[in-house]
């Protein structure tokens, strides 16, 4: 028998449990331990709220969940309530599944005024992500800059964008549904440092921009090469610049749509400045070098906004005793392998890129080392021992089961239309598993 523990239950974690009930079948142990009350990650706190369809990958995961080998052990912190050595002493491998939810920094002056916030924040906060549902915010803002030209920066338009009615059928959480349905936000801008070919938006997502009930997306024609360039870029890309040209062609007929989202490329926030909070975002115009990469040109404008919100990325949260990339925010690995024993998978391994299927054949891949570094296993006590540690210590660890009748109160509590309204509080994740 084989005792894995697997730290992170986002799709990384699941994806990587899979691979190992395929391998081992009845041959193995697999403990999913989560800091948070809840399974399945940024499924739950990552994927915009309005996106059910993405989140559906979830009941795949539960299937995994479900399995006779597999535990859930929920509210429990690694690094605080127990160790990496003390897991290593337990399982024969011990993989971080950790995802990367700090945000990467925005290092520009003014960063730290209040109205700066990061996407790992804004996205958690209305998401219902127990870390950041007391984030402040300017919420009467009319001005937005979104400071990123991913995806990330493409949901937070979009969500701040959107009208209650567009909500209908989200699980967006209650607290920011009633800010950002009530909100003034007039203008919101997606700032790139460098030009359309450049961007990292996929076309769904793009194409949703130009539907949307009371936004019009808005590009400046002087900004795109010649079309013919167009032809020269991979088939997702062609796609994405066709929505950008759409936006363009349809810029008479959305423009009676109040909200504006105006996208800003070759435009590179150098400075945030206000008295005690946001006013204005200081931008230096931009070249391509040869390598397609940004250079400032000296001319700077100002932009008008009280609160902004950078995605540009993010970094994986170092944990003690286990070797760190400082500069790429990621734990040092060699394809997975950290330590004897020790791998990590997903974005702790990669850094954050790709999209949830990517984290698939990692999952798979990491279970192949596993198999060629233990073998049949060492004897190891797994979870029996964990259950142990964790008992001494106080830890009320939340089992799969738990987390179930958690869900059964978040659906019965949802709001007309929507699927759950989320526990946005840990202690009450805690008292609903015992309701
Ligand atoms: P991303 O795709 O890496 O985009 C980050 C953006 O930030 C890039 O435009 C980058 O510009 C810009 N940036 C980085 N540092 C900057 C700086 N110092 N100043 C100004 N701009 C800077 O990251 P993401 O949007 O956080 O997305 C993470 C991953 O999740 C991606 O793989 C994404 O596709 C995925 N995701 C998918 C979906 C979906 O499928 N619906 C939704 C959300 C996220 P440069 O290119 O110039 O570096």
């Amino acid at each position: 028998m084989r005792h894995i523990a697997i730290i992170g239950s986002g799709p990384a974690g699941y994806y990587t449990a899979e691979a190992a009930l395929k391998k081992y079948g009845d041959d193995v142990t697999i403990d999913i331990i989560d800091r948070m009350p809840f399974p399945f990650g940024l499924i739950r706190t990552g994927v915009a709220p309005d996106h059910q369809s993405i989140k559906a990958v979830a009941r795949r995961f539960e299937q995994t969940a479900l399995g006779n080998n597999v535990h859930f052990a929920g509210n429990v912190s690694v690094g605080n309530d127990v160790s990496i050595a003390e897991l290593q002493e337990l399982y024969d491998a011990v993989i971080l599944a950790t995802g990367a939810p700090n945000d990467r920094p925005l290092e520009v002056e003014g960063s730290d005024l209040p109205g700066v916030v990061g996407s790992a924040a804004f996205v958690g906060w209305y998401n219902g992500h127990p870390d950041h549902r007391d984030l402040e915010l300017p919420v009467d803002a009319k001005s937005v800059a979104i400071i990123g030209n991913g995806n990330v920066a493409l949901d937070v338009a979009r969500i701040l964008a959107k009208t209650a009615n567009e909500f209908s059928g989200s699980d967006i959480v209650g607290h920011a549904f009633d800010n950002l349905t009530n909100s003034n936000v007039e203008k919101i801008t997606l700032l790139g440092r460098r030009g359309p070919h450049q961007i990292a938006m996929t076309p769904k997502e793009l194409g949703e921009l130009g539907q949307l009930e009371r936004a019009q997306p808005l590009v400046d024609a002087g900004d795109f090469p010649d079309e013919s360039e167009d032809a020269l870029l991979e088939p997702g890309m062609r796609k994405s610049i066709t929505h950008l040209r759409d936006f363009l062609a349809r810029a008479e007929e959305l423009s009676d749509k109040p909200v504006k989202i105006y996208f800003d490329f070759f435009a590179m926030p150098v400075a945030i400045e206000g008295n005690g909070k946001v006013e204005k975002l200081i931008v230096e115009k931009t070249n391509l070098d040869k390598d397609m990469r940004s250079l400032g040109t000296g001319e700077r404008y100002e932009l008008d906004c009280s609160m902004v919100i950078s995605c540009i990325g993010y970094r994986t949260p170092p944990i003690e005793g286990v070797p760190y990339e400082h500069g790429r925010g990621r734990f040092a690995n060699d394809e997975g392998r950290i330590l004897p024993g020790l791998y990590c998978v997903g974005w702790a391994r990669r850094g954050p890129t790709g999209t949830i299927g990517t984290n698939k054949p990692d999952g798979f891949a990491i279970i192949e080392a596993v198999a060629d570094d233990i073998g049949s296993g060492a004897n190891k006590e797994g979870r029996k021992g964990l259950d142990r540690l964790l008992k001494k210590r106080g830890v009320e660890a939340v089992s799969f089961r738990d987390w179930k009748k958690i869900e059964e109160a978040e659906i019965a509590n949802a709001r007309d239309g929507a699927p759950r309204e989320k526990f946005t509080d840990v202690a009450e994740m805690i008292a609903a598993r015992q309701s």
